[in-house]
């Protein structure tokens, strides 16, 4: 017998105790004369993995003993937590047919077909009974999770958001930023379709939300860039750095070019150091040195990147300081240079330049809501390096 038979086997003895303990009351002879032949012919059909057949006898049970309820709620789970979504939703679809239930038996096996129906993707099925448990009252913050899933699946997330107000007013902190996320959708959709008044209206309500969402400023400062606002689109992309610095190297580019059309490249360099300084991203600190080699010359970007790598060393951050080298500064040997700068890019090469701070999801994209864990505003860029230009500087340089 595998340890997993065992299991399945012990937890619905375990579950029916509570049954046996109930009527032993009746009678002080050996309580587990109490236990219908049935439950054993059931067992052991279990045990023989016959499941279909001992489902048939549960069910029979249930129809002529309404008491083994916990019982069948108990086999039913285990069902579902083994992978086998169909039988479980045939007990719980039994159990929730069953006029005899008390009220609170309904409804927790309501609960429970619902989350069969979750496993098994039937999401119609779900969203119905999750949303009768919620006009109810019961199983409140669950079946409201539910839902929320159930709306982001579908990408209906208009209902996700009314979903997620009901979810803060049932007790639950922390979903603002899950909600500014679903306007940010709605925004994004809106943008699709070129109804700019209503990305405004969603815009502000994701704002309005949750002050804080990073997304929300990016396309604030995206749509200021698209019909040529650029000081409002850099008061935009600037605002990121008091929401979560972190995602500053990801707006960097289009903060250069905001200062690029307005004419003030100085301030854009000041802004820089100013932004390594407080947060010493090394991913700021290339576009500073990049900006420095346009300026004043390899030498001095040079300078300016190796003094930043003392205070803070990286294999990335030597990666990036042998290209800087190779493409504008003075070096002595540039084949020498070539071979360190291969190797290092080989040890370099898996990093991922994203990762889900909740979960550890790593990836190449920036997705907003982790592939993984389905959080939101988890996944972070890690270095701000594009892999590609990273790549074809390296083989630039071995070439030459
Ligand atoms: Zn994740």
């Amino acid at each position: 017998m595998s340890a997993e038979t065992l299991l399945f086997l012990l937890l619905p003895v375990a579950a029916a105790s509570g049954w046996v303990l109930a009527r032993r009351q009746d009678s002080d002879s050996n309580e587990t004369s109490h236990l219908p032949p049935d439950y054993f012919r059931g067992l052991s059909y279990l045990l023989d993995d016959q499941h279909d057949k001992a489902i048939d006898i549960f069910i029979r049970m249930l129809e002529e003993d309404s008491e083994t309820v916990e019982l069948h709620l108990a086999v039913g789970n285990l069902f579902r937590n083994r992978g086998e979504v169909d039988r479980a939703i045939r007990i719980h679809q039994n159990l929730v047919n069953r006029t005899t239930l008390s009220d609170e038996q309904r409804i927790q096996a309501r609960f429970e077909l619902g989350e069969d129906y979750m496993r098994a993707g039937l999401l119609d099925g779900a969203e119905n009974l999750f949303r009768e448990l919620v006009e109810k009252g019961e199983y409140l913050p669950e079946s409201l999770r539910h839902l929320i899933d159930i709306y982001q699946q579908e990408k209906d997330w208009q209902k996700a958001i009314d979903a997620g107000f009901k979810l803060e007013q049932s007790g639950v902190t922390d979903v603002r930023p899950m909600i500014a996320q679903h306007y940010c959708e709605l925004t994004e959709e809106a943008l699709k379709r070129g109804d700019l008044k209503q990305a405004q209206q969603m815009l502000k309500h994701a704002r309005a939300t949750w002050p804080q969402c990073v997304r929300a400023s990016l396309i604030e400062g995206e749509m200021a860039m698209e019909t040529e606002r650029y000081e409002d689109a850099r008061l935009a992309f600037q605002r990121i750095e008091q929401q979560d610095a972190d995602y500053l190297p990801e707006v960097i580019p289009m903060l250069q070019e905001c200062y690029r059309k307005t004419g003030t490249q100085q301030q854009m360099l000041d802004y820089l150091q100013t932004m390594v300084e407080r947060h010493g991203s090394l991913g700021i600190m290339l576009a500073l040195a990049e900006m420095i080699c346009e300026q004043q010359g390899g030498q001095q970007a040079a300078a300016a990147l190796l003094d930043y790598l003392e205070k803070h060393p990286s294999l990335r951050g030597l990666d990036q300081f042998v290209g800087l080298v190779s493409r504008c500064g003075d070096t002595p040997d540039q084949r020498v240079l070539a071979g360190v700068g291969s190797i290092i890019n080989r040890l370099v090469e898996d990093d991922p330049d994203y990762l889900c701070r909740n979960c550890g999801f790593q990836g190449k994209v920036l997705h907003w809501q982790c592939p993984s864990c389905k959080s939101w505003g988890t996944v972070k860029p890690l270095h701000g390096i594009q892999r590609k230009q990273k790549r074809d500087r390296v083989l630039s340089l071995v070439v030459s």
